[in-house]
């Protein structure tokens, strides 16, 4: 723990309008609370920043004091990144304000805000912005990687709809940059992650979506996983942008439309996905009412709000988490099989594989135009290891790790940035592709000496 003199603490508590908390303070402890209950840390300082002038003095203590500083958006990512033991913590979660330009189609919104804050005002214009699938996750930290969802095969990926932001760089300078304004830091924070300073306004480009949308699942049993993700996958292939199918393994949530002995029974739901109105949209996705015998349904117009919140449930923060991911360009009936072999085995009712479809307009970008560069991936595969207990991690973290390199031969060889644990420190060349040196310039000239560290680091010198 620091051994800072209590006047240099009151002297950086006075320049902040948001709260100082310490050890020992009552909301201390709730404001070091992540989503992943496996990361336990202890910094010195969490600055509940409640503006861009209180961020600008916390990179200066920062600075000044030699401190380490982790930032905060929602607090998701599976690595913890958002806090750092004995440093100083930017927390953004008082930042959550969202406007909405509905005229000149723009959403602005704070470097804390959720998905659910800016779903709430953009809809209330029937407008919206291409996000991820659980509404509690930080707008952030999802922006800055990438961010695909429901809407990305439509829409593009959140940053392929970013056209500005505010961000803070190590040098203590606020900067308002965009395509033609530093076009090399707005190049590096779509996909660089928060490796280039404290992004305090997001600008998004906003499109009319909703507000009703035609969403829901399509739920089969397990043992015709291996012939529906075939068909799945021979669908998928041809599938109109509008539409988006994930497909989902694991056991029955007790949803009200699965008859109650379903309940917590191994199965294989896709979700269904699309901007499109109901009558138009269900003819393109009902083929797969016929991949298997369908143990419940539950497809129709639905507010696209609701739907963005319909996984929150299964993906509740407190529960212990440690996640493998890959890429894919395509689904072998090897892959299939893997994925079929370990959905057989999971260690806990909270486990899950999952397969994310991308392809569409997020695909039609080129490589190099973001720094995200996964333009030719068509499915994130994603193993949800979860669970409640301690004494599971080695069971559930060796299961999801067997799993992963047994699945490793089909893959195309990269992840998404935003699914890598904390010690997959070796992959972040993989997750940046050809793309990874020319980030490694921009972190140079804007951040030489590393100050923003504690994210699936791009270190200056390489
Ligand atoms: C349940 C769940 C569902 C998910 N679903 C999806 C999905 O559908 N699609 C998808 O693309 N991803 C998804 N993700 C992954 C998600 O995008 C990442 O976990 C993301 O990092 C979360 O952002 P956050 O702001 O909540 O995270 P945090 O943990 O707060 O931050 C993550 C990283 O970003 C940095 N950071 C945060 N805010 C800022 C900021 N304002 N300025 C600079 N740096 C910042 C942090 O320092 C940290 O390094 C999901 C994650 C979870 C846990």
């Amino acid at each position: 723990m620091t051994d800072m003199k209590s006047d240099v603490v009151d002297h950086f508590k006075a320049t902040l309008r948001g709260p100082l908390l310490q050890p020992g303070d009552p909301d201390y402890d709730g404001a070091r609370t992540l989503w992943n209950a496996m990361v336990e840390r202890r910094p010195a300082f969490i600055a509940r920043c409640s503006g861009t002038a209180d961020v600008l003095a916390a990179v200066a203590f920062a600075r000044a004091h030699g401190l380490p500083l982790a930032v905060r958006g929602g607090g998701h990512n599976i690595a913890g990144n958002a806090l750092c033991d004995d440093g100083l913590v930017i927390d953004l979660s008082a930042m959550r304000a969202v406007r909405v330009d509905p005229e000149a189609r723009i959403a602005r919104a704070g470097g804390g805000a959720t998905l659910a804050d800016l779903d709430h005002e953009t809809q209330a214009y029937g407008l919206a912005v291409p996000t991820g699938i659980n509404s509690t996750t930080g707008l952030a930290g999802l922006t800055l990687g990438g961010g695909f969802g429901w809407l990305s095969r439509t829409l593009g990926l959140a940053v392929d709809n970013l056209v500005g932001a505010e961000i803070v760089t190590a040098d203590g300078r606020r900067r308002h940059i965009g395509p033609d304004r530093e076009p090399d830091l707005f190049w590096a924070i779509r996909g660089g992650g928060g490796n280039f300073g404290v992004v305090t306004e997001f600008e998004f480009a906003l499109h009319p979506v909703g507000p009703e949308v035609t969403a829901g699942l399509v739920v089969f049993p397990f043992s015709q996983a291996q012939t529906v993700l075939r068909q799945y996958r021979d669908l998928v292939g041809n599938l109109p942008d509008e539409v988006s199918i994930w497909a989902v393994l694991r056991r029955a949530p007790p949803l009200p439309f699965l008859p109650p002995e379903v309940h917590g029974e191994p199965i294989v739901a896709l979700a269904v996905f699309s901007p499109l109105p109901f009558e138009t949209a269900l003819p393109l996705a009902a083929p797969l009412r016929w991949f298997g015998t369908v143990l419940g349904e539950h497809v129709g117009a639905v507010p696209y709000a609701a739907w963005q919140q319909a996984f929150d449930p299964l993906l509740a923060p407190g529960a212990r988490n440690y996640w493998k991911s890959h890429n894919f360009k395509a689904l072998s009936d090897e892959a299939i099989d893997v994925v079929c072999q370990y959905a057989g085995t999971l260690p806990t009712p909270h486990c899950e594989i999952f397969l994310g479809l991308i392809g569409g307009r997020a695909n039609r970008v080129a490589a190099d135009a973001t720094a995200y560069p996964h333009r030719d991936v068509l499915y994130a595969m994603n193993v949800h290891g979860r669970w409640l207990d301690p004494a599971e991690d080695a069971s559930v973290i060796g299961w999801s790790r067997a799993f992963f390199s047994a699945a490793a031969p089909f893959a195309a060889g990269s992840v998404y940035i935003n699914f890598l644990t904390q010690d997959e420190g070796a992959r972040i060349q993989e997750a940046y592709g050809g793309n990874y040196d020319r980030l490694v310039q921009v972190k140079r000239r804007y951040d030489p000496e590393n100050l923003f560290r504690f994210n699936h680091n791009i270190r200056p010198d390489g």
